[in-house]
């Protein structure tokens, strides 16, 4: 490898002290091979008194990647020869707490959308433990998954009736033996130093007892949507969190989920101006009639409840207002076996302030479909796969002369039970109130009541007016 005197002197002459990453550039830009300064830089780098600036935010460890040199070759055991160049680390910002990202050398221009930034998961031993109540579809298939893609969240005891399930799932997720529980023993999570916060994903109408028992362990409880089967039974858990001093958090997923957080974000700042008009569905298929989501006392009802709710609870996200009436129609194919005890479809209006009308339908028996457009005074937002666990598919129009744009916005992904997880951690580890707390399942819990009661009665029942602005959600979460 041949090196001017140029580049070696300019490199001595520096050693000691910092090297820009513009004069570094500079030099590496005229073609040269760097490898014998890489070593010298990052011998300078790593010296006394850099620690400070780990901190300070200035680069804190690397040396610049040299340039490929054609003549450098590695000899493999086997006696091949192999084309090399050295590997080195370019220039970083390594700031030394955990929460901070590390910065890595930027490469792109501005033309696209940036990476990053560097994920910053807590070591494990600082992450919330969670106990994970029912090892059903959702927390095998989505929820202990999830917790690979989490940040300050980590599993650690598992509650379910099957002792099958717990053995198999305990040595799947590294879970201890020990930290397997059966329902009746669920309280000894009270015991369990590992567990901060218990996750309840049981058919709805375990979550009020769960949630109580729960609470009674003076461990913090996130609980599946819908809340419960009644608005009593949601009070009666806010009151049983309160008094054992534990925080409620209702795992409305959407709320943390980016797509809709970015329509969200153009709803509220008016983006196309006022918002008019929404047109929510989600609808899907089933078909066991022996299956819990079909008996009234289990679930409490049928297509409402367990996917109408998404329409209604996200609509309410994007508005950040209340509805004030609604009007309902619903129907249940007359002799269907899944149908004889839970609502086949629901469809419903909601009137919100300012005139804004919310038009939804939800659906047990039709091929999946799960979308919503909110119609603005000059725009409109279509967000396709809206409620699905991925897919979200976001597209807007709008004229700007006599031209009609139609967008496709694409922005990066995140796991939104990770999100959702993640933020119920933060609010343990910081003490503050979930975004989504028991409030925000109570208000559902009262406007899907007002939903049955217009459908039964045929006619438009009104809410008491909630003025103000995400009256019933805390704290924004921060970014996932
Ligand atoms: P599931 O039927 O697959 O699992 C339910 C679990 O509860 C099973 O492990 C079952 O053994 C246990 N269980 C305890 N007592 C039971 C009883 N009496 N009858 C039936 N099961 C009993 O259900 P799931 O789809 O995992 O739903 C669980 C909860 O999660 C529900 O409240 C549902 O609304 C909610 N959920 C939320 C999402 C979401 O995207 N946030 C998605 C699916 C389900």
């Amino acid at each position: 490898m041949s090196i001017t005197n140029e580049l070696l002197n300019t490199v001595l002459r520096h050693a000691g002290q910092e090297v820009s990453r513009k004069e570094f550039l500079n030099l590496a830009g005229r073609g040269l091979a760097v490898g014998v300064a890489a070593g010298t830089l990052a011998s300078c780098h790593s010296g006394g008194g850099k620690a400070a600036e780990a901190t300070a935010g200035t680069p804190t460890t690397g040396t610049p990647a040299a340039e490929v040199d054609a003549s450098t070759t590695y000899t493999a055991p086997g006696g091949q020869t192999v084309a090399s160049s050295e590997a080195v680390s370019p220039p970083a910002k390594v700031p030394a707490e955990v929460s901070q990202p590390i910065e890595l050398e930027a490469w792109k221009s501005d033309v696209d959308p940036q990476s990053g930034p560097v994920p910053t998961p807590l070591p494990p031993e600082q992450r919330v433990g969670y106990a994970l109540v029912g090892l059903g579809h959702l927390t095998l298939e989505e929820l202990l998954p999830a917790f690979g893609e989490c940040k300050k969240s980590k599993p650690v005891a598992l509650v379910s009736g099957s002792p099958e399930k717990l053995k198999k799932v305990a040595r799947q997720y590294g879970i201890k033996p020990e930290s397997c529980y059966s329902y009746q023993d669920y309280e000894k999570l009270k015991d369990n130093a590992e567990v901060q916060a218990i996750y309840i994903v049981l058919p709805n109408s375990l979550h009020a007892e769960y949630v109580i028992r729960g609470a009674s362990t003076g461990k913090h409880i996130l609980c599946e949507k819908p809340m419960a089967n009644s608005a009593q039974e949601c009070e009666l858990m806010i009151a049983a969190c309160k008094k054992a001093n534990v925080k409620l958090m209702i795992a409305y997923r959407i709320q943390y989920e980016p797509y809709n957080r970015q329509v969200r974000d153009m709803v509220r700042s008016r983006k196309f101006g006022p918002p008019k008009y929404i047109e929510a569905q989600n609808s899907q298929s089933s078909a066991n009639p022996a299956h819990w989501r079909h008996k009234k006392a289990l679930a409490g009802g049928g297509a409402l409840p367990d996917i109408g709710l998404y329409c209604l609870n996200t609509s309410r996200f994007l508005l950040g207002t209340e509805p004030t009436e609604v009007f309902a129609y619903s129907y249940s194919t007359p002799g269907h076996p899944l149908f004889k005890e839970v609502e086949e479809m629901m469809s419903w209006q909601m009137r919100f302030p300012d005139g804004v009308i919310v038009n939804c339908v939800t659906h047990y028996n039709t091929h999946d479909s799960r979308f919503y457009r909110v119609s603005a005074e000059r725009g409109w937002l279509h967000l396709d796969n809206a409620y699905a666990y991925q897919g979200q598919r976001l597209q807007t129009s709008h004229a700007e002369g006599p031209a009609k744009m139609q967008n496709q916005i694409t922005i990066p992904t995140k796991n939104q039970f990770a999100a959702e997880m993640d933020h119920f951690s933060e609010c343990i580890l910081e003490n503050k109130p979930p975004h989504t707390p028991g409030e925000e399942g109570l208000q559902d819990q009262r406007i899907m009541e007002a939903i049955y009661q217009s459908a039964r009665e045929g006619r438009p029942v009104k809410l008491p007016a909630v003025p103000g602005t995400d009256v019933f959600r805390g704290p924004e979460p921060k970014p996932a």
